[in-house]
């Protein structure tokens, strides 16, 4: 069975497909440059994550390549929530330092400028304070029957599964591997960050993997049953 994972995020596919494993023949974003992004200006990680989902589901549906053989489409909206800023960044998670600049709120924003905006929002929060989580929602949803529908309406197909990892906020960024805001968040539990900590510990422990682990299991229970 295809799965068509709604990214272009070469981190996100391979954590994906570590999870999954050999279930599915994969596809990813970057094998379909036609394929529609839709904005994500969902108010909750669910909500753009159906979106994505149900939007490329729709896409597929209208491609030769598609419509005899439906695949799966699996869309993820994640990010990272902190205590002390009311859950911020929370959905704006990847355009974090954008939200500040004229014209830029659309716009993603690099790793770094990201992380160096969420210290110093944090500056003089003690330890005992900086406590966040990354939180994750994944869409599934079976192209099959989209072509034609409204994708709202088509939306009310996907099942959805979430995710999260309780952790802190470090003073500095350590690490080299991951992602994102993985150089200062450290996992409950842990003493290192996730960019420290690589990715055999992050796939155990991380939202996504929480996450793809309720889907991997709801699977394998139909597939039983
Ligand atoms: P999206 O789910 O692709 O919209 O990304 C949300 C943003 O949340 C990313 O750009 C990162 O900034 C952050 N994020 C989500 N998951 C992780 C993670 O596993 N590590 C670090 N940052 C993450």
């Amino acid at each position: 069975m295809r799965l068509v994972l709604a990214t272009r995020n070469a981190h996100k596919a391979e954590e994906i497909r570590a999870i999954l494993s050999d279930r599915f023949s994969y596809l990813t974003l970057r094998d379909l440059p036609e394929a529609p992004e839709p904005v994500e200006d969902a108010a909750t990680f669910e909500g753009n994550a159906v979106k994505k989902a149900a939007t490329l589901a729709r896409w597929l549906a209208q491609q030769p390549a598609f419509c005899r053989e439906p695949a799966y489409v699996l869309a993820d909206d994640s990010g990272l929530e902190v205590d002390a800023l009311n859950g911020a960044p929370g959905v704006h998670s990847a355009r974090f330092a954008a939200l500040d600049g004229s014209g830029m709120q659309g716009r993603n924003s690099p790793d770094a400028a990201n992380n160096e905006k969420l210290l110093r929002l944090l500056a003089g929060v003690p330890a005992e304070r900086r406590t966040a989580r990354f939180r994750c929602v994944v869409a599934l949803i079976s192209s099959e029957g989209a072509n034609g529908m409204p994708v709202e309406q088509f939306a009310g197909n996907a099942k959805t599964y979430e995710g999260k990892c309780e952790g802190r906020i470090a003073f500095s960024p350590s690490g080299a591997g991951g992602f994102g805001y993985d150089p200062l968040f450290i996992p409950e539990g842990f003493d290192k960050s996730f960019a420290e900590l690589g990715e055999d510990v992050k796939n155990q422990i991380s939202h996504r993997a929480r996450a793809l682990q309720k889907l991997r299991d709801h699977l394998t229970s139909n597939s039983k049953g």
